[in-house]
């Protein structure tokens, strides 16, 4: 059994992490049941370097294995990896994905994009490894589905005729971008023979 911390506060991805890892032998801690406080700035250059600051804050304060993750969307018609690392404060910023969202499907309804998730799993021998899961889609002509969280509304994965928010999150959870990501980690579980 692995003991393993998610090094988050954002409940959209704690509920998806918990429903990703279910059936592994790996019991996922939140940083609250651990009592450790966490709140990094968050000034890397990608996706990658932030999941590593998260991880790398609480590196000394636990013997489990460590899980960050950052995420981010790019849409074509913004301009070059944008917002990509500042997606969240993108929202922020345009008072919140509530008001966002509509906004974006009226404005760029059709834009190419991508969804990306980097991890950062730091084990209890404090070896580092980093993944990295995108999936591409567009942005919908209007917001759909209540399910999700952040961009799901407007987000259409590529293949698909709905955005995430319209579908379960076990179909969610089959081709996100943070499905792959975690594909990619319980891979490397396994390959090292991690994972009982
Ligand atoms: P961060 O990884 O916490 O920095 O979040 C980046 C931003 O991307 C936040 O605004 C999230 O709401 C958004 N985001 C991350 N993952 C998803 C997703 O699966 N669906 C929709 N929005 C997401």
């Amino acid at each position: 059994m692995i003991n393993m911390v998610l090094a988050s506060n954002n409940e959209g991805k704690i509920k998806e992490y918990n429903e990703l890892f279910f059936g592994y032998n790996i019991k996922l801690y939140l940083l609250k049941d651990l009592n450790i406080v966490s709140d990094p700035i968050e000034n890397g250059t990608s996706y990658i370097e932030n999941a590593l600051i998260k991880a790398n804050e609480i590196k000394n304060k636990t013997d489990y294995y460590i899980l960050a993750d950052d995420s981010g969307v790019e849409f074509e018609a913004l301009g070059e990896h944008f917002p990509g690392i500042h997606t969240h404060r993108y929202a922020l910023e345009n008072g919140g994905n509530e008001k966002l969202n509509p906004k974006l499907a009226k404005e760029i309804g059709g834009s190419n994009g991508t969804f990306y998730c980097a991890l950062a799993l730091i084990t209890p021998k404090k070896e580092t490894v980093t993944f990295l899961g995108e999936v591409k889609g567009k942005v919908a002509n209007k917001c759909e589905g209540n399910n999700g969280f952040g961009y799901d509304p407007i987000f259409i994965i590529d293949g698909n005729e709905h955005p995430n928010a319209y579908y379960s999150d076990e179909i969610k959870n089959k081709m996100s971008h943070r499905a792959k990501a975690v594909k990619l980690l319980l891979n490397y579980l396994k390959e090292n023979n991690l994972l009982d």
